[in-house]
C-alpha cells in the first residue's frame, strides 16, 4: 500500500472523512475574506450570538461581521493584510485556519474558491460507488 492509499484508509474508514485534500495554498488570501461560521449544527445568524463566541476561542476575536446572506452571516478576518492579502500571524495562525479547507466546508453550503490552490476530492471515486449500489441491488 502507497502512502496516498494509507492516508486515504486513515481519512475514510478511522476518521470518516469523505474527501481528501489535494493542493496547495497559493495566498490569495479569498478564504479570510468571506467566512462563514459553523457553531454545533447551525451556521451563525445572530451578531448576540457571535459576541458570545467570542469568549470560546481566539480566532472569532479575529473577526468582523460584514454582511448576511441566505447562508449565514459572513465574517472577514482582521488578520488579513488588504495590501498584501497574506496573513499577518501566518506563524502563529489558529489550527482551524491551518486545516482549511475541510469537507464541512460543504456542510455550510459554502464552497472552494474557483482559484484555489486546494481541490476537495472524493475518496471513493463515482464508479465505485456505483460498484457498491448494484452489488447491493444484486444481493438484494
Ligand atoms: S482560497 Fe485557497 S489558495 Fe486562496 S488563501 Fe485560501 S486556501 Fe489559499
Ligand atoms: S488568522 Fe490568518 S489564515 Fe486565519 S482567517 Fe485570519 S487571515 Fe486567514
Amino acid at each position: 500500500m502507497d502512502l496516498l492509499s494509507v492516508k486515504k484508509f486513515i481519512l475514510s474508514k478511522i476518521l470518516g472523512r469523505k474527501y481528501i485534500r489535494t493542493g496547495h495554498c497559493r495566498a490569495c488570501g479569498k478564504c479570510c475574506r468571506q467566512i462563514y461560521v459553523k457553531h454545533f449544527k447551525h451556521v451563525l445568524q445572530d451578531e448576540k450570538e457571535f459576541e458570545k463566541l467570542q469568549y470560546l476561542h481566539r480566532f472569532y476575536t479575529y473577526l468582523k461581521v460584514i454582511g448576511k446572506d441566505e447562508i449565514g452571516l459572513i465574517f472577514e478576518c482582521q488578520n488579513l493584510d488588504p495590501e498584501t492579502h497574506k496573513c499577518k500571524i501566518h506563524s502563529r495562525r489558529p489550527g482551524i485556519c491551518r486545516r482549511y479547507p475541510q469537507e464541512e466546508l460543504f456542510s455550510m453550503g459554502g464552497e472552494l474558491s474557483d482559484d484555489c490552490g486546494y481541490k476537495m476530492e472524493p475518496i471513493i471515486s463515482f464508479d465505485e460507488v456505483m460498484k457498491k449500489i448494484d452489488k447491493k441491488s444484486a444481493k438484494g
